[in-house]
């Protein structure tokens, strides 16, 4: 076996995070007490974090190419989901002792080139280490023009529900990679696999969303759950038909071969799409969106008065269709 490299706390920073800080100044090169933000004029920071544990985010063994991925990922969709343009990030890392130099190296190649494709640096972080599970936790911080964020409270009654993408990739992908997905090619089995290990953020799509959107969220929970939370928020319930819930050739095939998966697709999450309401005169305008970011925006129904937070699903009979829309509960 390999003999693992050791290296200082204050080495890996400087030799695995430093170069990825060095596009922005205010990361002072890492060597400061702390990262300075210049706020532009005119604008709103916007700040979100999310911390992923392994075995509970992601499976123990994940590539760190993948937790990269995912760690950055699923911040950038929530700055999408205000629509947000991303900035800069913090990153603060609890190693186990396995994660060794090369391991850490492969993490930092993978956040650089999410980084590069958004044009964002990391300025700050912490590492440290633990005896328990790998845990990573990113702040991620974008700005947005003074009082235009996109919130999940903003849906009127009357409101069309749109979603972008495909639902329920991740989730069927998740499945397939415990080994429990049946009647797939290869190639499908690899690319919903895909869809769950590699979220990919509509930063565009949430940055032209800001004044035609009026509620929006990023679909992570589960898009039973989410819809229920921007119905919740705005005090008001949600109806879709499931028939028209954008399904990939992959995710297709899984419901063919198990039309009961439809409760998976539709509660299971981890889809980093951006589910939104707009009015029923901006549809148009959705339309020319989606042409221009080439990504699809399909409407799946319509924000109503009534049980505030209920969401209707109808099946193709028009039948109520339960779904658990739990999301992952920790407490
Ligand atoms: P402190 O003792 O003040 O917490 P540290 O010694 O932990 O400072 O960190 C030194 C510098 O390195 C700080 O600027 C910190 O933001 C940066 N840093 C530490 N770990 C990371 C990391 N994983 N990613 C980015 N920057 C980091
Ligand atoms: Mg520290």
């Amino acid at each position: 076996m390999a003999k693992k490299k050791r290296l200082g706390e204050f080495a890996l920073i400087r030799r695995y995070f430093a170069p990825l800080a060095a596009g922005a100044p205010g990361a002072l090169g890492l060597t400061d007490d702390a990262a300075l933000i210049r706020a532009r004029k005119g604008r709103e920071l916007v700040v979100t974090t999310d911390a992923l544990v392994a075995g509970v985010h992601f499976p123990m063994n994940e590539t760190p190419d993948s937790v990269a991925q995912r760690a950055l990922g699923v911040n950038l969709s929530d700055l999408a989901a205000m629509g947000a343009k991303p900035l800069v990030y913090t990153l603060a890392i609890v190693l186990p002792k396995r994660c060794d130099a090369g391991w850490v190296g492969r993490f930092a190649t993978a956040l650089g080139r999410v980084q590069k494709a958004h044009g964002i640096h990391l300025i700050g972080g912490d590492t440290v280490a633990t005896k328990g599970p790998l845990t990573i936790s990113i702040t991620a911080i974008g700005d947005v023009g003074r009082g235009t964020a996109l919130r999940r409270g903003g849906a009127k009654a009357g409101d069309a529900i749109y979603v972008s993408g495909t639902i329920g990739d991740a989730a069927l992908g998740l499945k397939a990679v415990k080994g429990g997905l049946r009647g797939l090619s290869a190639r499908q089995r690899k690319a919903l696999i895909d869809r769950y290990r590699r979220p990919r953020p509509r930063v565009r799509l949430g940055l032209a969303l800001v004044g035609l959107a009026r509620a929006a969220i990023d679909v992570s929970d589960g898009l039973a759950a989410d819809l229920g939370h921007i119905a919740e928020t705005s005090g008001l319930a949600a109806e879709i038909d499931a028939a028209r819930v954008p399904l990939s050739a992959a995710a297709r095939a899984a419901l063919a071969h198990d039309p009961k998966l439809i409760t998976l697709v539709l509660g299971g999450g981890d889809d980093y799409e951006i589910a939104f309401t707009a009015p029923p005169g901006a549809s148009a305008r959705v339309t020319t969106l989606a042409r221009r970011l080439k990504l699809p925006l399909t409407r799946i129904g319509w924000m109503k008065k009534g049980k505030i937070g209920a969401v209707r699903i109808k099946d193709r009979q028009g039948r109520a269709l339960r779904v658990d829309r739990g999301g992952y509960q920790h407490f």
